[in-house]
């Protein structure tokens, strides 16, 4: 992209930013919940997300369109109809009373990315398609990434029809039904996004760690998703006893076993984390007695506990399960209790593409903006990346985390983000003036 180009591309966007704080706006008072927003996937609020949208999109001049489940499509055709084209987007569902930027964020600077190109006259060398993604959260279904996963044909239409909503137990076509999505098509046609396709995909998501604050940096590109290993109810098994009464060697106290777990495993992540793997995290985001039955004069004797290894590197997850038994073995034999973990469930780490992430580095540095790299959490973008589309991300600062009210990305830094991924929609498609 010559000069002159990327300068009308980057006033173009900087030009849009008042339609992109509108369409925020419009969006959140359409799915306010409290100080939250609540936008559950395919219901009248993701909807209205995708209809304000994608009638923004519209209003730019830029063909729209919907899947059978309802994936919202903006698309700015290239010279070469032919050619695979270049996705972005992310997420329009939000969890219960979260914020309104994640998800949204991206699915908006795709939209702002795609106008900005045409508002400044460029013409890409493929089709460039801005996606707004139903259900990437996995508080309404059970499962996260349906909506990427339906567009890929990355789901089998068994699992589909298991699905239900927890909270009002309908099943997944009704609340489509609801919205009259003629769900049905979407096993006659095929997957709507392929390697043939589509070469490449670009999420901007909001960070959801304190990185980019900690940093003082407005983005970072991601370097991969880290996948995890995960027991979500552990118990183990040990005696009530009198706290008094039970000298220690004839005790069997479920507490105090499960902690020595917890820090065998605390020590092993500080050991991965110094050393070869800065990547990992470990949480035991659930550790409880029965309060039906513990007591300040009793040994406990049943304790619960969760435990959830993440990293980019698989090799760290295959560690941190073999510790978990062996670790669980040893400690259940020397303090005669029985640890039930029940079955591990997970994910696997998915890279991000090499060439990609150093395209979104080279219109950042081009841009002068500050960039900083490190791994992210689930996001879409593992999907694609997943089906074989070249995949990376952008991450734009945001204080106080996210699924929760008190996210708050600045304007500003959303403004840099969709730049730098308006820079690199048009780099990579070889988009040309006039
Ligand atoms: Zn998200």
């Amino acid at each position: 992209m010559t000069a002159p180009s990327q300068d009308a591309l980057s006033a173009a966007v900087s030009d849009l930013m008042p339609m992109a704080s509108d369409i925020f706006d419009r969006i959140r008072a359409a799915s306010r919940d409290h100080d939250g927003v609540t936008r559950p996937a395919w219901s009248s609020q993701d909807q209205t997300a995708a209809d304000i949208l994608f009638g923004a999109a519209r209003d730019q001049g830029l063909a729209t369109w919907q899947d059978a489940i309802g994936n919202a499509y903006a698309e700015l055709p290239g010279r070469d109809p032919s050619a695979p084209g270049i996705l972005s987007g992310s997420h329009l569902d939000s969890v219960a009373r979260g914020g309104n930027f994640d998800g949204l964020a991206g699915a908006v600077a795709a939209v702002v990315a795609l106008a900005a190109m045409h508002r400044a006259g460029l013409t890409p060398g493929c089709r460039l398609t801005a996606m707004g993604i139903r259900c990437e959260e996995s508080v309404w279904f059970g499962i996260a990434y349906v909506g990427a996963r339906l567009a890929v044909g990355a789901m089998g239409r068994a699992e589909f029809d298991r699905l239900v909503r927890l909270d009002s137990g309908r099943s997944i076509t009704a609340h489509m039904q609801d919205l009259s999505l003629a769900a049905d098509d979407i096993w006659n046609q095929g997957p709507v996004i392929s390697p043939a396709n589509t070469k490449a995909f670009l999420e901007l998501h909001i960070e959801q760690g304190p990185l980019l604050e900690e940093q003082n940096t407005p983005l970072a590109v991601a370097t991969a998703i880290r996948g995890n290993l995960r027991h979500g109810d552990g118990v183990c098994h040990g005696a009530y006893q009198h706290s008094a009464a039970t000298p220690r060697r004839l005790r069997q106290d479920s507490v105090l076993a499960v902690t020595e777990l917890l820090q065998g495993l605390e020590a092993l992540w500080h050991e991965i984390e110094d050393g070869e793997d800065p990547s990992a995290v470990f949480t035991v985001g659930k550790l409880f007695t029965d309060p039906d039955h513990h007591a300040l004069t009793k040994v406990p004797g049943v304790c619960h506990f969760s435990l959830n290894f993440g990293s980019t590197e698989q090799a760290t997850l295959d560690r941190a399960g073999a510790a978990i038994a062996a670790l669980s073995e040893d400690i259940g034999q020397r303090r005669r209790v029985r640890f039930v973990l029940g079955e591990a469930v997970g994910s696997s780490p998915t890279p991000l593409d090499p060439g990609l992430r150093a395209r979104l580095r080279e219109s950042a540095s081009r841009l002068a903006i500050p960039v900083r790299e490190f791994a992210t959490v689930g996001h879409d973008a593992s999907i694609f990346a997943r089906a074989g589309i070249p995949a990376a991300m952008v991450l734009v600062r945001n204080g106080e985390g996210s699924h929760n009210p008190h996210e708050k990305m600045a304007m500003a830094d959303f403004e840099l983000g969709t730049q730098v991924l308006a820079a690199t929609m048009a780099t990579i498609s070889g988009a040309a003036g006039g």
